[in-house]
């Protein structure tokens, strides 16, 4: 067998099946159960595609023809590279299926926020219409934003925000060089200058040591009162105590999370009664399209590896 969906995660395989066939390879699926031998299908596949499943040295050393593990998506960290890496076994990924989809997110939660559609469609539904007795709101209208991270995403959404013609864009992104940030019209920063100036702030940067906490009690404190913060990235980049007083004292406008330090998050966490946040379930990759172009992208890569 050429390639094998491990714990396929979808219904269908047509996307993958077609990509695969096309090119003269066959494709199949397997599951690992606890308690039971590793299925033939796994064991004899050269190409192996995963998505959320733990792949260990457990598994890794009983496959007898793998070149190649296919990890539908960013992230690899279920994966055991130095495993792979003893077995001589490649390990590819699929960087930028979702980028359209994030920065769509990143940018409907902040107008949502923005807007206060959260409590305007409520009041409107009980039957309060108070127009002229409102909580103050803002326009985005040549406001500062604060770009924290400047890859495929954060350029997305700049593109996106455009629109709104920004008086300034700050951006805190340490391995983009000054002649880059020139050509996109936006200003190297700190976090500390970008935290005190920015009106909405959006994280985009991986999640590392050095990243943990990137947004702590002391950034909140220095943040504008009508300041938007938005993390579609990873959840520990902020830390969700800190975030939860901020806004419990109103001390910034709103935050929209898409990620949580503990995901799911517990749905009696503090966090979650606060009026002016919005969530998501980290679906911010989400959109029929992306996922089909994921999954073009993953059996793509899997046709790279089979034709060597
Ligand atoms: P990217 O690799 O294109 O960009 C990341 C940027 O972060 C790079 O420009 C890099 O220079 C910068 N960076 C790295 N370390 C940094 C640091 N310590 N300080 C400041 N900048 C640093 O990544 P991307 O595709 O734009 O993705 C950004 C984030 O979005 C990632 O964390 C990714 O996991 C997350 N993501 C979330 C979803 C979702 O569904 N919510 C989907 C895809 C990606």
């Amino acid at each position: 067998m050429n390639a094998c969906i491990l714990q396929p995660a979808y219904s269908n395989f047509q996307a993958e099946e077609q990509v695969l066939a096309a090119a003269g390879f066959s494709l199949t699926t397997a599951h690992i159960t606890a308690g039971n031998p590793l299925p033939e299908a796994l064991i004899n596949a050269e190409v192996i595609l995963i998505r959320d499943t733990l792949l260990g040295a457990e598994v890794i050393n009983h496959l007898t023809k793998c070149k190649a593990v296919v990890r539908y998506g960013v992230g690899y960290n279920t994966v055991d590279v130095d495993t792979l890496t003893q077995r001589n076994i490649m390990l590819c990924n699929v960087p930028d299926y979702d980028t359209d989809e994030v920065s769509t997110h990143a940018m409907a939660m902040y107008l949502t926020l923005l807007r206060r559609l959260k409590s305007r469609d409520r009041d409107v539904r009980q039957g309060i219409w108070a127009v002229d007795d409102r909580e103050p709101m803002y326009s985005p209208q040549h406001s500062v934003l604060g770009l924290i991270g400047f890859g495929r995403i954060a350029r997305r959404l700049l593109e996106k925000m455009q629109g709104f013609r920004p008086a300034e864009v700050l951006v805190y992104d340490p391995y983009v060089d000054l002649h880059t940030l020139s050509c996109f019209g936006v200003r190297s920063a700190t976090v500390a200058e970008i935290c005190s100036r920015a009106s909405m702030i959006s994280l985009h940067v991986p999640y590392t040591p050095d990243t943990h906490h990137l947004i702590g009690a002391q950034e909140l404190q220095n943040m504008r009162a009508d300041c938007i913060l938005l993390n579609t990235s990873r959840g520990g980049l902020i830390d969700e105590k800190a975030l939860n007083q901020a806004l419990l004292e109103k001390r910034i406008f709103g935050a929209g999370l898409d990620v949580f330090e503990q995901e799911p998050i517990n749905p009696n966490s503090p966090l979650l009664a606060r009026e002016n946040l919005i969530v998501s379930d980290h679906c911010g990759w989400y959109a029929e399209s992306s996922m089909n172009d994921l999954r073009t992208k993953a059996a793509q890569e899997a046709v790279r590896v089979l034709r060597g």
